[in-house]
């Protein structure tokens, strides 16, 4: 799986490094970057819970997830299809 963040979506609510910290970090204007775009495998439940919590739909993920039940996906209109 990879993860990226939209960062023009991005509006700062900070949700997806609540959820896995591991993954995201915000800078100094709040804005959220993905800093393991690759995360291990046993991060994935998380960084899923955080792309369903980030209200703007700014955390995409890519490559199949195999264990989630989640296909891969490549947009925020693509993620919200799988569910
Ligand atoms: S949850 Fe979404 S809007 Fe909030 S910091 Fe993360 S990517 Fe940005």
């Amino acid at each position: 799986m990879r993860v990226a963040v939209d960062e023009d979506r991005c509006i700062g609510a900070g949700q997806c490094e609540l959820a896995a910290p591991e993954v995201f970090e915000q800078d100094d204007e709040g804005v959220s970057r993905a800093s393991d775009p690759e995360p291990a495998e046993d991060l994935w439940q998380r960084v899923h819970q955080a792309a369903d919590l980030c209200p703007v739909q700014a955390v995409l993920l890519t490559g199949t997830t195999g264990k989630t039940g989640t296909t891969g996906t490549a947009s925020p209109e693509q993620h919200r299809e799988t569910r």
